[in-house]
């Protein structure tokens, strides 16, 4: 298929700080996504205690349902205002605080620990700021991402794996002539050649 109508697509951050400011977020599965709950034998792979990355994060509701069966969540989102929805509309109480590597970028984590959410563009994070981790759930994240920015993205995802670590993957199949994205078109090929 030709993807070439989308390959120069690009959405600003401004953007979507303001899908979030305006309510503008059909993306949101109030409910979660049923992939995971169908998926999540092969993420956990018969592990407990996992720490679980969710890029791109929004407010999933999805982070909760991984923490309350006692994985540890960190997630990643430029909205603030998606991440205080986050916590608000699970009654988490929590606080926040500066990063030091990461200029203007805030940590929001719950006071129990087991979930924390950064602040700032995934693109300012590395492994020696938020470890590795076990799993990772990309839903809504390669997809938004923008098409010249892939590379820079999946090869940042490999260096916050751990050895032994899954991830589940979802993307979207459409005619990307007939929609501009996000979420944007990534056929399996260029997933394979992406991820390697
Ligand atoms: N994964 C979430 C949200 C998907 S929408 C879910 O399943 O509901 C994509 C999200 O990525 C938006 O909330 C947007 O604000 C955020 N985003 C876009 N570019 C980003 C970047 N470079 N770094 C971090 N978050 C980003």
């Amino acid at each position: 298929t030709d993807t070439g109508s989308q390959k120069d697509r690009v959405v600003a951050e401004e953007e979507w700080l303001q899908k979030w400011e305006t309510g503008n977020i059909w993306f949101h599965k109030e409910r979660g996504h049923p992939l995971l709950q169908k998926y999540l034998d092969v993420l956990l792979n018969g592990r407990s205690g996992l720490r679980i990355f969710f890029p791109l994060c929004g407010k999933a509701v999805e982070m909760k349902w991984l923490a309350d069966m006692g994985h540890s969540v960190v997630g990643v989102e430029v909205s603030e205002k998606a991440l205080k929805e986050f916590f608000a509309e699970h009654s988490l109480p929590f606080c926040e605080e500066p990063v030091p590597e990461i200029s203007g970028a805030k940590k929001f984590q719950t006071t129990s620990g087991n979930i924390a959410l950064y602040c700032c563009s995934i693109y300012d994070l590395s492994s020696s700021i938020v470890g590795r981790f076990d799993g990772v759930w990309d839903r809504g994240a390669l997809v938004a991402v923008n098409p010249c920015d892939r590379q820079r993205y999946v090869s940042l995802m490999i260096t916050l794996m751990e050895k032994n670590s899954s991830y589940l993957l979802v993307t979207v199949s459409y005619d990307p002539n007939k929609h501009k994205g996000p979420p944007f078109y990534v056929p399996e090929s260029e997933i394979k050649s992406l991820f390697g």
